[in-house]
């Protein structure tokens, strides 16, 4: 998979050059439903700003990070799937490398739920 942004997907599906299911988008980041959902819930969440990795982040990152998990959980309460008690909730994965099982080297978390068995972790 290539790390390079002129050949990124995520970058692709960010400018609409590769369609997807969008559920949230703003100047920072899209939001989309994953191709191969591991839960009857299951959106990736992008910045429009290629990042390969969790790993490649420094503190100036840091605002970025933030605004990103937020916007996780406002995603989630849109969708309907947020933590409002009992067994409700979601997973938030971010896959980080090889060793992480990281697929697509565009940062982005996977926002998980729905009833079990899931496929995987996202
Ligand atoms: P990773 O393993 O890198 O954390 O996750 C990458 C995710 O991107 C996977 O869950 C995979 O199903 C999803 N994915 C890969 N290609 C596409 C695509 O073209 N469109 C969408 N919507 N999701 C994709
Ligand atoms: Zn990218």
């Amino acid at each position: 998979m290539s790390h390079d942004r002129s050949t990124c997907l995520f970058c692709k599906i960010a400018d609409g050059e590769i369609p997807s299911t969008r559920v949230y988008e703003d100047d920072e980041f899209v939001a989309f439903r994953d191709i191969r959902p591991a839960a009857e819930t299951h959106v990736l969440v992008i910045p429009r700003q290629h990042i390969a990795t969790l790993a490649d982040c420094a503190e100036s990152d840091a605002p970025l990070l933030g605004r990103m998990l937020v916007l996780v959980g406002r995603i989630a309460k849109d969708l309907g799937v947020s933590y409002t008690g009992g067994d409700t909730g979601y997973r938030t994965v971010v896959n980080t490398g090889p060793g992480g099982g990281q697929e697509v080297y565009h940062l982005h978390a996977h926002l998980l739920a729905g009833p079990r068995p899931w496929q995987r972790m996202g």
